[in-house]
Order: structure tokens, then C-alpha cells, then sequence
């Protein structure tokens, strides 16, 4: 796929970095081999003068072959008393060579002119984290979500007590980013303000995106301002960019599905986002605070028969979390 310039340039930065990196860390083991072991550094510089001399013969002419064949003896005798230095200190035989993040390209990011899988990975990970900019990954986790705000009485209305309820659903929401697959369920987060569904979402993302797959997490209201922006102000390239990432990306968390500016286009990003992903198998979380009657007047009847049909509905229960921590804070 096709990314913005500033894609390919900071993913161009970080393959530069990591050529240095392997290099800077290759000059330190060597200091260090040094250090322990003089005789390394001789050996070194006797490698280098025998190349150079090397090549002054074949300039020079005479009987070259012969030379040569001396000036290689010498060489592999040395490299052989090299080896061997290495292996008496208990260091690995690869321990005077550059250790690349990527040994396929020796992170240049390109084997004989095309690009290597290596630089395509990077890429689409550039491209997630800079969608993923404004949002508090890392922020969250499942050890982090304290069941002790929802209450142990019996909710009348739902006929549930928020604690045990909660408890199944953070449970829920633990295994299904352990197991997460492409293969998952779509799924719904849906409850009023303050019940965990931020939460509990970014906790998800976050452990997803440690077991390597790409994800975006983004809020409704951001997502569809960023695509108005570059529709008017005629930024076709990242707007396809964000379009394609959205739709083929492994998992898509739409945060706050509803608080979004209420427009025919914010409708129509939020349904073709929606329909795209389900049509091509690709899982996403919706959370919203809207109930389904809300739902259905705010997207129509499209959205919420590909909402009722196809996600799995998870309801969010207890009393609004961030006032019972301000209301904490205050006494
Ligand atoms: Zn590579």
C-alpha cells in the first residue's frame, strides 16, 4: 500500500538509526574485547595492513599470484587466531560482526534494489503510531482496572450486581486480547459515562499490539475531524492513507462512537469504516455511551442492523467511576 512522505521519511529515520545503532554497539564490543584481550587489536590491524598490501602488490605486478597466495595464508592464519580468542573468552563467533536488527538487509531496508520485509513492517507500524498519536496507549492495563468502584449491591433495574458483573466482564475482555486473532469477533462496548469502556479497550489495544499485531485505536470525534481535514483541505494522499489503515488494519478500536460532530459525513465514515471491516473479516471494537434506540436515530437502520447482526453486544454497568474518584479525591 501507498503511505504519506511522512510516513516513509520516519520510518526511513528509524532504519537509519538502526544501522547506527548496530554499528555503535559493534565499536563497543570491540573496545571491550580489547580491553580484556590486547592481542585482539593486533590481530586486527595485521588483517587491515594485509589487505592493503594486498592490494599495493596487484598494482605493483609482479608475480601477483604467488603473493597473494602467501598474503592469504597469512590472513586466514590470523583470522583463525582470532576465532579462537573469541571462543577462549566465551564470546559467540559472530561477536567482531554487526548485530542488525533485520540480517536479511543488514538494516538498509533493501535487498538488491527491492524493498525488504523488514522496511515494509516498519512502515505499516509508522503509519499505525502516528494515527495512534493522540491516544493514551500504554496508559492502561487489566491489573490496573479496579473492580473496588462498582458496587456489591444488587442493581435493581438490570437485575445485576455491578462487582460480580464487572468481574465477568473484565475476565471477558482479558481473554479476548489474549486470544485475539484476526479471526475475533467484532464487538460492542456499550454503558453509560465512566463505567471502564476506555479503559478496558485500551487495555485491550495494548495487549494486542504486544503480541505484534497492528492496531488503531482512535475516538470517533478524531477520527472523523482528521478525515474532514484532508478531504477540505484537499489532502487526497492522507486521506486515502488514514482510509486504507483504518479498514485493513487488525484491529480497529472506534472509542466514543456518538460524541462525534454530528454530520451526513461523520454518519458516512463511521458506516463505511463499520461495513468495510465486517464485510472483509476484519475485527473492530465500537464503544459508545449511546443506547441502541440512540444508535438507530443517530446512524439509521444500517448501522444498527450490522450492529445488532454482526458484533457482540458487552454492557457496562456500576455508577460513573470518574465522579466516585473526584468525589474520593475531594474528602
Ligand atoms: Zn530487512
Amino acid at each position: 500500500m501507498g503511505y504519506s512522505s511522512e510516513v516513509y521519511e520516519l520510518a526511513g529515520r528509524e532504519m537509519e538509526q538502526r544501522k547506527l545503532y548496530a554499528e555503535q554497539e559493534l565499536e563497543k564490543r570491540r573496545n571491550r574485547l580489547y580491553d580484556i584481550c590486547p592481542r585482539a587489536r593486533e590481530i586486527e590491524r595485521e588483517l587491515v595492513t594485509i589487505s592493503v598490501s594486498a592490494g599495493k602488490r596487484v598494482i605493483m605486478g609482479s608475480d601477483v599470484r604467488k603473493e597473494l597466495e602467501i598474503l592469504k595464508g597469512r590472513s586466514l592464519g590470523l583470522q583463525k587466531e582470532l576465532d579462537e580468542l573469541l571462543i577462549s573468552n566465551n564470546l559467540p563467533k559472530n561477536y567482531l560482526e554487526e548485530w542488525y536488527v533485520c540480517d536479511k538487509c543488514g538494516d538498509t531496508g533493501n535487498i538488491d534494489g527491492r524493498m525488504c520485509s523488514c522496511m515494509k513492517n516498519l512502515l505499516k507500524k509508522t503509519a499505525y503510531e502516528q494515527l495512534n498519536r493522540s491516544s493514551p496507549l500504554s496508559l492502561c492495563s487489566f491489573e490496573a482496572f479496579s473492580l473496588n468502584y462498582y458496587s456489591k449491591i444488587k442493581d435493581e433495574k438490570s437485575g445485576k450486581i455491578p462487582y460480580n458483573y464487572m468481574q465477568s466482564v473484565l475476565r471477558f475482555c482479558k481473554k479476548y486480547a489474549d486470544e485475539f486473532s484476526p479471526e475475533s469477533h467484532s464487538l460492542i462496548f456499550q454503558g453509560g459515562p465512566g463505567l471502564g469502556k476506555t479503559h478496558l479497550s485500551l487495555s485491550i489495544a495494548q495487549t494486542v499490539i504486544d503480541k505484534g499485531y497492528g492496531v488503531i485505536y482512535v475516538s470517533a470525534p478524531n477520527i472523523v475531524s482528521r478525515l474532514e481535514n484532508d478531504r477540505f483541505g484537499n489532502n487526497s494522499e492522507r486521506k486515502a492513507e488514514t482510509e486504507q489503515l483504518l479498514n485493513e488494519c487488525d484491529l480497529l478500536i472506534l472509542d466514543d462512537m456518538g460524541t462525534e460532530y454530528q454530520s451526513k459525513f461523520g454518519v458516512s465514515v463511521m458506516y463505511n469504516t463499520l461495513n468495510t471491516r465486517l464485510m472483509t473479516n476484519h475485527p473492530t471494537i465500537i464503544s459508545s455511551n449511546l443506547s441502541a434506540k440512540e444508535i438507530q436515530e443517530m446512524y439509521g437502520t444500517r448501522m444498527m442492523s450490522r450492529i445488532i447482526g454482526m458484533l457482540d453486544r458487552i454492557e457496562f454497568t456500576g455508577n460513573d467511576i470518574r465522579q466516585l474518584k473526584r468525589r474520593e479525591r475531594r474528602k
